[in-house]
């Protein structure tokens, strides 16, 4: 696949939907990808990309920025306390947060830095004990706590059990979403995002469909 191909795929998700052509915002998950493709997609003009880790995105995208004008980079990966404020400083947007420490130290951060990227909450909606995420039965009252703290809360997000049908979890989260008055939906990945489309997805964080394959060597 290319970014032409899975900007091509999106564009007539949307139409499927019947959503506005451009609902849907593209990361390109470029973790783990050499800098030669990532170079190759900036090359061809895309400005939205994702990262799962702080210290990988601090090694590669300083750089990036110095020679692409309007890049937005998103951190999709889980969030250390420790790394919160190097994160806020790195990303446009953080899709991670996933517990309440975290919510509380972004919101100290955010205050002393007069700024603080767009947030989606992490919601666990396969209630998997390996995976980061606020338990569906616990959103409801973290949204609000997020709120209670003042902090940019643009949507949700989830990363549906690998074995499941992902069409329910889609359908969860935007039901979490709809009923606490939030818009951003950030789910569907290389395997599942036109299906996420049909979901509502806001934001669909694509990797290998785009890059190839990772090479974790
Ligand atoms: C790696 C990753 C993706 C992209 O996965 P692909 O299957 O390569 O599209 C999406 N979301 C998160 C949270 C990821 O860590």
């Amino acid at each position: 696949m290319s970014l032409a191909e899975i900007t091509a795929r999106l564009r007539k998700a949307e139409v499927a939907a019947g959503r506005p052509e451009g609902a849907t915002q593209l990361i390109a998950v470029s973790k783990v990808q050499p800098n030669e493709r990532v170079e190759a997609v900036l090359d061809e003009g895309h400005r939205l990309y994702g990262e799962n880790k702080v210290q990988e995105a601090a090694g590669k995208w300083p750089a990036f920025r110095e020679r692409f004008e309007g890049l937005k980079v998103h951190l999709i990966g889980p969030l250390q306390t420790n790394k919160a404020r190097q994160a806020m400083q790195l990303f446009e947007a953080i899709h991670s947060v996933d517990r309440p420490k975290l919510a509380q130290t972004l919101a100290r951060l955010a205050q002393e830095l007069g700024q603080c990227p767009d947030l989606f909450i992490q919601v666990n909606t396969g209630e998997e004990a390996q995976k980061a995420g606020i338990l569906p039965a616990d959103a409801d009252a973290f949204i609000a706590e997020c709120r209670d703290l003042d902090l940019p809360v643009q949507g949700l997000m989830c990363i549906p059990p690998v074995e499941e049908e992902a069409a329910l979890h889609f359908a969860l989260l935007a039901k979490i979403a709809a009923r606490n008055g939030l818009t951003g939906l950030s789910m569907g990945m290389s395997s599942d995002f036109e299906k996420a489309v049909s979901f509502g997805a806001t934001h669909v964080r694509v990797g290998s469909a785009i890059f190839g394959a990772r090479d974790y060597g």
